[in-house]
C-alpha cells in the first residue's frame, strides 16, 4: 500500500545552537534559557500496557509469556513491587507462624483432625476436577467455575466464547474460499455467503476466525446447522463442535451474512463521485489491508493463513465488476441481475483479495502474456494512457529482474473516484487514487513522476508480498521498505529521466527525521491490536525500510544483492517470511565472511541510528559511534550500537565510485589512517548509509572551506548530506549555508530551503513578525528561476520549491508573476497553460483575493483532471480568510463538496499559515470522534492529521493543552504513537526556540 499525503514530517534541530559560527564565537546556545522548561511534568503512558489486555492463545504460549514479562518490564516498578510486596507478605506470614509452632510437638487428636482436614479437602479437589469435566486445561471449564468465567469472554449471546486471544489458533488452516456477493449500490448493503474448506492440524473443538459488523443469517458446518458465537470487541466469530476436528481432515463451514457497505474506506466501501453532467455516480470497492478483509466476508485475517479464491459477484446491468483473477463466466440471473465469476485465485493472503463494482472503462495491451488493463471513469478513459504505457514497461522490467515471472494471466489497475490510500496492491487489482495513476494535458513531469512511482511500487508488491508474504505485521517493512526501495531502484533504471535520485535522497532525510526521534519505534516491532497494526504503515516501515535497503544492497554490491533476492524470492515463493528469511538468503549469495544477519539485525531490532564523530589528529582518525536522539528529555540509553558499514572519500579521490573506502564499523569506537596529505574526510559516500556524521570543528571547517572553492569536490548527494547532517547536529550551519551561493544543483538546495522554511513556519506560528519578515529575506531565494515550460524534472522541482516559498513569503516579484499568470489562464479559460509544477504556486496566490478563490472553487468541482484539482485543493486551503478556512475543513469533513480522502490534505495546506493554524487545532479537538470514524485510530490519514495540526506549537501553553486533550481520549486514540510524537516533537521545538532564538535575532 502507499499512504498518500503531503504533510511535512518534523525536521528538528536542537542539542547545540545551529547557528554557531565560529568555535571561538561565544555560544549563546550554552546561556540559560529564557523559557525553562520542566521535562519531569509530563507522563507517559507505556503503550505496551495494551498488551495486558490479551488472553492466553494456543499458538503463542511462549511468545504471550515473553510478552507478559516485557509488559510487565515495561509497566515498570508499581506492577513488579505489588507481585514481590505479595511474595514478601506471604514469606512473612509463613515466617510468623513458624516460629510459634516450631518447638511443640503435635498431639494424636490434633494430628487426627489434620489427616481428616486433608482427605475432605483431596475429596473436594477430585470432585471438582472431575464431576464437572472440568480440565483446568486453557481451554478451560465453561460450565461452572468461575474463575474460568473471567477468563473466557463472553460471546454477543451470553454465552462464553471459546478463544482469549487477539491471533487466531492455528490448530486449524483455511484451504479454500468460495464468496458469493451482491451488493446493492442502491440500498449501500450486501449479501453474501462464504464456504471456507480448511484442514485441521490440531486436534480441536473449536473453529475461531474473523468477521466484523455483519448480520450471520445463517452457517452450517459439514452441512449441518451451527451455532455461530461472536466476541465484538476482536472481532473474532467462534463455533464449538461436540467431537474432535481429525488432525489432516477437510471441513466446510459455510455462512450466509449481509451488511452495509461501510462508508470509512475499508471492507466493502461504496464510493462516489459527480460525472461531467453534474450527475452522482456510485461504486463499490474494497480495501482491505491490513484488517478490513473480516468486513466484507468471514475469513481467517492474518497473512499467514493464505488460500485460494473463487469469487462471484452479482451486479446490475450498467455495472462491470473485476477481481483479482480474470472473468471466467457470466451467468444472467434474470430481474438485470448478472453474475460474475472469477478463476479460482492463487494461493493469497486475504488482505489481498479484492472487487469492484461500477461504470468503468479501459485501456489494454498484451505483455508477456500478461492482459495489462488501465480502468477509470468513463470521463477519464483518455487520462489512462501513461499509465499503461508504464506500468507494461515496468513489468518487464521487474519479470527480467526476478527471474520470476508475473504469475496471473491479468493485471488490472484501476482508478477510484473515492479512495484513502495512495494505492493498494491486490493481487492482479490494483487499486489507486485517480491522482496516482491518471496523466491527463495538465500533468507535470513531476505528476509523471509520482504516478510512476505508485506504479512501481504496487508492481513491486506482486512480487515483495503478494507472492512472498511477511508472517505477522511486525514484519511490514519486509513488504513495504522492499517496495519502497524497489520502486527508486526500477525507476532509475527504466525512466532515467524521471530524476527519481533527488526523491529518494530527501525520502532518506525523512526517514532520518522520524527516526530520530525517541518516540520512533525499531523497523519489527511486535504489534497485537488493530491500532498498532494500523500504525506500523509509517515513514519507520515505508522508508527507513527501503534506506537500510540500499545501504545493504551499496556494501553488498549491486549484483550479489539482487542475486540474493531472487534466491529469497524464489525459495520462499508462496510462503510466508521473516526478516531473518531475508538475511539468510542475502548471506548465501555473498563473501561467506559477511555475515548479513548480524549486521542488519541492528538496524532492524533497535530503533533509530548511529551518529559517528569523526576526530582526526594528524594521520588518526578516531570515531565514535552513539545512538543519535532528538531527546526533550534526555533519557538517551547509550549502550546502542550499530553494525555501520562506514564508507568515505577525501580531496586526494572523490570523483568516482571506485575512491570510496569501506570500512565495518561495529564498536563504539575504531581509528582508521590517512595520509598527512589528506585536507578532508567526507564519510557516508552519496549518503548511502543510514547514519549522520559530525565531523568536529576541524573536520566541518575544511570540508565547508573545499566547498566555498568549488563546489563540485563533492558529488550533490554529499552536499545535500552535509547540510542535512548539519542542521541535525545544530553545527556551524551559518559557515555552511554562505557555500550554497555558488550552489546549483537541487538535492542540497531543496534540502536547504526544507531547513529553514521548517524554521520560518515555526516562527510564524508564535507570531514572532519581525523574525519572520526578516528570514523572508532568505539569500537562498536569490535564484533567478523561470516560469516557462522546463523539461528537466530536477530542475522543475527545484524552481517549484524555491518560488513556492518565494510566494508563500509573500515577495512581490514572485506573486505579481503568478497573478499575471492567472489572469492570462483565467481569461483565455485555461488554453494559456501554465506550467504544471507552477500551477499549485500560481494558484495559491489567486487563492488569496475573494474573486480568485470563487473561480477557483469552481474549477475545483469541475475539472477532471486529478492532478489540477488536487492543487486547485490546495490553492484553496492556503487562503488566509478565517470563513473560507472554517467552510473548507467542514466541507471536507462532511465530503459533500470536497471528498473526504482529501481532509489530510486539507489539513496539512491550512496548517502551512498562520491563519488557519489554530482553527485547525480546534476543528480536530472538535470533532477527533467523526475523524476516527472516517480514518481509523492508527491510521496514516490520522497519523498525518495529528502530526499537521500539533507539530509547529513550539510553547508550554500549547504542549499543555496538546497533552490534555490526547489524554482525555483515553481508548479513544491517547494511546497512538503518533500522539507520543507530536508531544515530543512540541517540547523539541520549545528546547530549539529556548536555544536558537537569541542567535537567530543576532544572524537575522
Ligand atoms: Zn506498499
Amino acid at each position: 500500500m502507499v499512504p498518500l499525503t503531503n504533510s511535512p514530517l518534523p525536521r528538528n534541530m536542537i542539542e547545540n545552537s545551529m547557528f554557531e559560527e565560529e568555535p571561538d564565537v561565544v555560544d549563546l546556545a550554552k546561556e540559560s534559557p529564557s523559557y525553562p522548561i520542566d521535562s519531569d511534568d509530563v507522563v507517559y503512558e507505556p503503550r505496551s500496557s495494551r498488551l495486558l489486555v490479551r488472553g492466553l492463545g494456543e499458538n503463542d504460549l511462549d511468545e504471550e509469556e515473553e510478552d507478559y514479562e516485557s509488559s510487565a518490564r515495561l509497566l515498570g516498578m508499581s506492577f513488579m513491587n505489588r507481585s514481590s510486596s505479595q511474595r514478601s507478605a506471604a514469606a512473612s506470614s509463613y515466617t510468623r507462624q513458624q516460629p510459634s509452632n516450631s518447638c511443640s510437638v503435635p498431639s494424636a487428636k490434633k494430628m487426627v483432625v489434620g489427616i481428616l482436614v486433608l482427605v475432605i479437602i483431596a475429596f473436594v479437589a477430585m470432585f471438582i476436577y472431575f464431576v464437572p469435566r472440568c480440565t483446568f486445561s486453557k481451554d478451560g471449564c465453561q460450565k461452572t467455575n468461575s474463575s474460568i468465567e473471567q477468563l473466557y469472554p463472553k460471546a454477543s449471546n451470553g454465552e462464553l466464547f471459546p478463544w482469549t486471544g487477539l491471533r487466531l489458533p492455528a490448530s486449524v488452516h483455511p484451504v479454500h474460499y468460495e464468496i458469493s456477493l451482491q451488493p446493492n449500490l442502491t440500498a449501500m448493503t450486501f449479501q453474501g455467503s462464504v464456504a471456507i474448506s480448511m484442514v485441521v492440524l490440531q486436534e480441536t473443538n473449536k473453529i475461531v476466525l474473523h468477521s466484523y459488523d455483519m448480520k450471520i443469517i445463517n452457517s452450517t458446518f459439514q452441512d449441518e446447522k451451527v451455532n455461530i458465537l461472536e466476541y465484538k470487541p476482536w472481532q473474532q466469530i467462534a463455533i464449538k463442535v461436540s467431537k474432535e476436528l481429525k488432525k489432516g481432515e477437510i471441513y466446510v463451514l459455510k455462512i450466509h451474512y449481509s451488511a452495509n457497505l461501510s462508508n470509512s474506506y475499508d471492507g466493502l466501501y461504496n464510493s462516489s463521485y459527480i460525472d461531467t453532467n453534474g450527475k452522482r455516480r456510485v461504486l463499490a470497492a474494497t480495501q482491505f489491508e491490513p484488517l478490513a478483509a473480516r468486513k466484507a466476508f468471514p475469513c481467517f485475517d492474518e497473512p499467514a493463513f493464505k488460500a485460494s479464491f473463487v469469487i462471484k459477484i452479482t451486479r446490475e446491468a450498467e455495472y462491470i465488476s473485476l477481481s483479482n483473477m480474470p472473468k471466467v463466466k457470466t451467468t444472467p440471473l434474470g430481474d438485470g441481475l448478472f453474475e460474475d465469476e472469477f478463476e479460482k485465485s492463487v494461493n493469497m493472503s486475504t488482505y489481498l483479495v479484492a472487487f469492484v463494482v461500477a461504470n468503468l472503462s479501459s485501456v489494454s495491451k498484451n505483455v508477456s502474456n500478461t492482459l495489462v488493463s488501465v480502468y477509470a471513469v468513463p470521463d477519464k478513459k483518455d487520462q489512462t494512457h501513461y499509465a499503461l504505457e508504464t506500468v507494461a514497461k515496468l513489468l518487464e522490467f521487474y519479470n527480467r529482474f526476478f527471474e520470476i515471472t508475473y504469475p496471473l494471466s491479468k493485471l488490472d489497475l484501476v482508478g477510484i473516484p473515492d479512495f484513502l490510500a495512495g494505492a493498494m496492491e491486490n493481487w492482479g487489482l490494483i487499486t489507486f487514487r485517480e491522482t496516482t495513476l491518471l496523466i491527463g494535458d495538465h500533468s507535470s513531469p513531476i505528476d509523471k513522476q509520482l504516478v510512476t512511482s505508485v506504479i512501481a511500487h504496487e508492481l513491486a508488491h506482486q512480487w515483495f508480498g503478494n507472492l512472498v508474504t511477511m508472517r505477522w505485521w511486525n514484519d511490514l517493512w519486509l513488504n513495504e521498505g522492499f517496495a519502497t526501495y524497489m520502486q527508486y531502484m526500477s525507476i532509475e533504471e527504466v525512466f532515467p529521466e524521471l530524476d527519481i535520485d533527488n526523491e529518494f535522497l530527501s525520502v532518506r532525510f525523512k526517514a532520518l527525521a522520524k527516526d530520530a526521534l525517541n518516540s520512533s519505534h525499531p523497523l519489527s516491532t511486535k504489534v497485537y491490536t488493530p491500532e498498532e497494526v494500523a500504525e506500523m504503515f509509517d515513514s519507520v516501515s515505508y522508508e527507513k525500510g527501503a534506506s537500510i535497503l540500499l545501504m545493504l544492497k551499496a556494501t553488498l554490491s549491486k549484483v550479489a544483492f539482487r542475486k540474493g533476492v531472487i534466491e529469497y524470492l524464489k525459495r520462499y515463493r508462496g510462503l510466508n517470511t521473516q526478516s531473518e528469511d531475508l538475511w539468510m538468503s542475502l548471506s548465501q549469495v555473498t563473501n561467506p565472511h559477511t555475515d548479513v544477519a548480524e549486521m542488519m539485525n541492528t538496524w532492524t531490532v533497535q530503533k533509530g541510528f548511529p551518529l559517528v564523530t569523526v576526530n582526526r589528529t594528524g594521520i588518526q582518525v578516531n570515531l565514535m559511534q552513539e545512538h543519535f536522539v532528538l531527546n526533550a528529555d534526555n533519557a538517551t540509553d547509550h549502550s546502542n550500537l550499530w553494525h555501520i558499514p562506514l564508507t568515505y572519500v577525501s580531496d586526494i579521490c572523490n570523483n568516482s565510485s571506485s575512491c570510496k573506502q569501506v570500512f565495518l564499523f561495529k564498536d563504539k569506537t575504531a581509528t582508521i589512517e590517512v595520509s598527512e596529505k589528506v585536507k578532508w574526510l567526507k564519510f557516508n559516500y552519496r549518503s548511502d548509509g543510514f547514519y549522520i556524521v559530525d565531523y568536529g570543528e576541524q573536520g566541518w571547517r575544511a570540508l565547508i572551506i573545499a566547498l566555498k572553492e568549488n563546489v563540485n569536490v563533492l558529488p550533490h548527494e554529499d552536499r545535500a548530506a552535509l547540510i542535512n547532517n548539519i542542521f541535525a547536529l545544530s553545527r556551524q550551519v551559518l559557515n555552511l549555508l554562505v557555500y550554497l551561493k555558488n550552489e546549483t544543483e537541487t538535492a542540497p538546495l531543496t534540502e536547504a530551503l526544507t531547513q529553514l522554511n521548517h524554521i520560518f513556519m515555526l516562527l510564524d506560528k508564535r507570531s514572532d513578525l519581525l523574525l519572520v519578515s526578516r528570514m523572508t529575506d532568505f539569500k537562498i531565494l536569490h535564484h533567478n528561476q523561470s516560469w516557462e515550460e522546463e523539461s528537466s524534472v530536477s530542475k522543475q522541482a527545484l524552481r517549484s520549491a524555491l518560488l513556492e516559498t518565494a510566494c508563500h513569503l509573500g515577495r512581490p516579484n514572485c506573486t505579481n508573476q503568478a497573478n499575471r499568470l492567472f489572469v492570462q489562464w483565467r481569461t483565455s479559460n485555461k488554453t494559456e497553460h501554465i506550467p504544471g509544477d507552477l500551477l499549485k504556486t500560481v494558484l495559491s496566490v489567486a487563492a488569496q483575493t475573494e474573486k480568485g478563490w470563487q473561480v477557483l472553487l469552481d474549477t475545483y468541482k469541475h475539472s477532471i483532471y486529478d492532478s489540477e484539482k488536487r492543487k486547485t485543493l490546495q490553492a484553496l486551503a492556503s487562503t488566509q480568510d478565517v470563513r473560507k478556512i472554517v467552510w473548507i475543513l467542514k466541507a471536507a469533513l462532511d465530503g459533500s463538496e470536497i471528498q473526504t480522502p482529501e481532509l489530510p490534505l486539507v489539513i496539512s495546506t491550512v496548517c502551512r499559515h498562520s491563519a488557519g493554524y489554530l482553527h485547525a487545532w480546534d476543528f480536530v479537538k472538535e470533532n477527533w470522534d467523526k475523524l476516527t470514524q472516517k480514518f481509523s485510530i492508527g491510521s496514516f490519514p490520522l497519523q498525518s492529521i495529528i502530526m499537521s495540526t500539533t507539530s509547529q506549537f513550539s510553547t508550554k501553553t500549547h504542549l499543555d493543552e496538546v497533552e490534555r486533550f490526547f489524554g482525555s481520549l483515553k481508548e479513544r486514540g491517547s494511546k497512538m504513537r503518533s500522539v507520543q510524537e507530536a508531544i515530543e516533537t512540541i517540547k523539541l521545538n520549545i528546547q530549539w526556540m529556548d536555544r536558537n532564538l537569541v542567535t537567530l535575532w543576532k544572524w537575522l
